[in-house]
Order: C-alpha cells, then structure tokens, then sequence
C-alpha cells in the first residue's frame, strides 16, 4: 500500500486561476457576444526577439550535424550561457559571481518551489503578504506550513504590504528562519529602495534568516535607486540566494529558462550547529534530479544578452511598460487608488468603496468585459485590492481603459 504525502491533502482544493477561469467560462456562456479583456494572468503576449529566434534556428541547425550535435549537457547549464549571465547580470553592476555559483534550470517556478528539498521542514518562514502562491504551496507539501487557521497557516508569519506602510514590509515580530521576497513584486508591482532591501539583508545577517530574492521582474525596473539584484546590498551573499528567469525579461514564459544564484559563502546549518555550504547541497539536488535546460533554449536566452538582443528585448519591456502607463494614468482618471506598475508589469488597484476583491472582479467582469486577478487570492492583505497586468497588447490595454472611463462618468 503506497500512502501519499499528507502534506498534499492540507493544500487548498482549487488553484486561484483555476476559479477565475471557471467565472469566465460561466460569463461566456451567458455573455457569448462579450469581447473579453484579459488582464488577469501574468503571461506575455509579444513575440520573442528576433535575435533569439535566430540563435534558436541556428542551434537547431547545430543539432543536424554530427560535429556540433549536443546530447546531455552540464545540468548546471552551458558555460557560455552562465558566462553571458555573469556579465550582463553581475559584474556589470559590480557584483562578482563565479560561474560555479550559477544553476541554469527550466523557470523560477521550478526553483522557487524546489529550493525547500535542501531544507528542514520545520524551519519558520516569513512571507510578504500578498505573495506569489508558489512559495506558500510549495512549503505546505514539504509539511512547513503547521495548521491552517482563518486563511492563515499557523508556521508562515505573514508581513503585510498594503497602502498603509507603502507596501514596505516591516521587519517581522516571530523568529522566521526562512524569508521569501520578491521585488519588483507580484503581485503588487511595487518595489524596495536599495536602503529599504538594506535592512532587510541586515536583519538576516543578524538573525540568521536565510533571504529567497525572487527577481522574476529586475528586467522591468526603471528608477535608478532600486536594486536589480539583491547582491547590490552589502552582505547580501552570506544571506541571500537570488532566483532570476528569462520568463518576463524575453518572453520565456513557453520556451523556458532561468537561473538561481547561490552564493558559496551562504550557509546553512545542521540541527548541531554545523555549517553546511547550501550551494553544495543545491548542485547535488540539481544533479541528482534535473538533466539540463535544452541546448536550443539556452542558446535562445544567451542572445538576449548579444548587442541586438538587448535592444530588442528592452523594446518589447517597453511597449509593455507604455501599457503600465497608460493603465495607471486611465485607472487613475476613474478616481481609482491605484499602486506598482512604475517599475513593473503590475498593478494593484484598490476596490471602490470598500467592496471585496471578489466583488470588483465580478464588476468588472459583468460590467465591463475586463478580466483581472482578485487580490486576496494572493494572501489575506490583498483583499480589497485587485492585479492588473500590462502585458496585453496596446489594442486592448487602450480599449479597456476607455471602457473603464466611460463606466466611471
Ligand atoms: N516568480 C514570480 C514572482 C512570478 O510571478 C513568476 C511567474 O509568473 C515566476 C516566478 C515563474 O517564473 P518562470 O516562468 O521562470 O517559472
């Protein structure tokens, strides 16, 4: 008799999209005349760059020929294209990162959800609140979640980010051993100040707590003050692992490709106080269980960082952060409060009136045809709120804000 993993029974029946996308179903059915907006899911919608797709042919071409045929290749990723990230991504902001400290992997999700194996299941964990869901389920099937009590699991303390503290999170009030932040944040595509990234990577050297940076979104990032990587932050390489992904930066989201950096100098420890280099034992869970990213991606990911893919990559952030502005300022015509999409593709609208999250998305769905993500479906602090998302194309992002004016007069 197989018994399965319990921890898999606590979790929450229905996935977030998955009732967003039953809604939709339902309104489609009663409403098939209805051109729907979809704002709700953060996947890209533009092409990949055209110096991708040529490195892309070519590695095909590659593949052809017995000479430059590749099989396996190193799980941790192709030199060339850990040595392309290490850089663009690093050494071009000042940070030293050795190529052993890089592991190329399929997406963050993956990473984020996968970093827990190297990590006892009864560590405590800090969450931003709201939060990308990933980092909640993740730990509720390694069993580090304790008890579920009013939306609330009993070993995750969660740190509040709302308009009242400027969606700037407060160091916590519980011991945490294990902290998740994500920044630019989904989902409320606001941001932290290298000063404000500062305490955070202080109290963790202070306490021992262990930072999980996810910068899913560092390519979206237009003000100087705020730090792409946490490695900016003095310190930040005893404390910090930090997950990146070509998803959101170039489009990825269906070719997929990331990296996760972990520091050699970052330890953690044994129940007898040992320290143990989680670099070590992350290439030993990445060897053991993952067989490389394609030759064909990693080709494709390393030409975004060739001089053309640069541009063209930028120009695609571009259009969509033309979207972000072009949201904030039409939202923000209706009276509506609304946070993020400055240095993201994200933004958090507060509800009229005090009404639900659910309620705002049933409004404007019915209403107007435009489909967004309810907030509190990303933890208790984002009830009241709702996600847009920039990634649309222009046609749509202008149409559903003219829609949204002429619903506010
Ligand atoms: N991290 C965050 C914060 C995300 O929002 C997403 C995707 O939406 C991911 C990670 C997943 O990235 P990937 O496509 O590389 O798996």
């Amino acid at each position: 008799m197989a018994l399965v993993n319990e921890h898999y029974l606590k979790l929450q029946s229905s996935y977030l999209f998955s009732d967003i996308a039953k809604k939709i179903n339902t309104f489609k059915v009663t409403h098939p005349n209805k051109e729907i907006i979809r704002m709700g899911i953060g996947d890209v919608t533009q092409p990949l760059a055209p110096a991708v797709i040529t490195a892309m042919h070519k590695a095909v071409d590659d593949l052809a020929a017995r000479e430059t045929f590749r099989g396996y290749g190193p799980e941790q990723g192709y030199s060339f294209l850990v040595d392309a990230i290490i850089k663009n991504d690093y050494t071009a902001r000042g940070i030293t990162i050795e190529p052993s400290e890089v592991f190329v992997s399929d997406g963050a999700k993956s990473d984020t959800g996968n970093i827990g194996d190297i990590l006892r299941h009864d560590n405590s964990i800090g969450v931003t609140d709201p939060v990308y869901p990933v980092y909640i389920d993740s730990n509720v099937m390694a069993g580090r979640t304790g008890t579920m009590e009013n939306g609330r699991w009993s070993n995750i303390v969660y740190i509040p980010c709302t308009a009242e503290n400027d969606f700037v999170p407060d160091l916590p009030s519980r011991r945490i051993d294990m902290l998740y932040l994500c920044y630019p944040n989904n989902p409320t595509g606001t941001t932290l100040s290298k000063k404000e990234l500062k305490k955070w990577v202080d109290y963790a050297i202070a306490n021992d707590v262990l930072i999980l940076y996810d910068a899913a979104y560092e390519a979206y990032i237009q003000d100087d003050d705020i730090p792409h990587s946490i490695y900016e932050i003095k310190g930040a390489k005893k404390v910090a692992i930090e997950f990146r992904s070509f998803s959101k930066t170039a489009g990825f989201t269906g070719v997929r490709c990331a990296f996760t950096v972990i520091p050699k100098e970052l330890n953690g420890f044994s129940l007898t106080g040992e320290k143990a280099s989680l670099n070590r034992l992350w290439n030993r869970r990445h060897t053991t269980k993952f067989n490389g990213t394609s030759y064909i991606t990693q080709r494709g990911a390393e030409a975004i960082y060739t001089p053309e893919g640069k541009v063209q990559v930028k120009a695609t952030i571009d259009y969509y952060m033309t979207n972000a502005r072009i949201m904030k300022a039409g939202l923000q015509e209706c009276n509506l409060k609304v946070y993020g999409g400055d240095n993201a593709p994200y933004l958090w609208v507060k509800t009229p009136n005090g009404i639900t999250s659910w309620k705002f998305f049933d409004m404007l769905l019915y209403e107007l045809s435009i489909v967004g993500t309810p907030g509190v479906g990303f933890g208790p602090s984002g009830e009241g709120y709702l996600r847009l998302t920039a990634f649309g194309s222009r046609e749509d992002t202008q149409e559903a804000m003219s829609r949204l004016k002429s619903w506010a007069k």
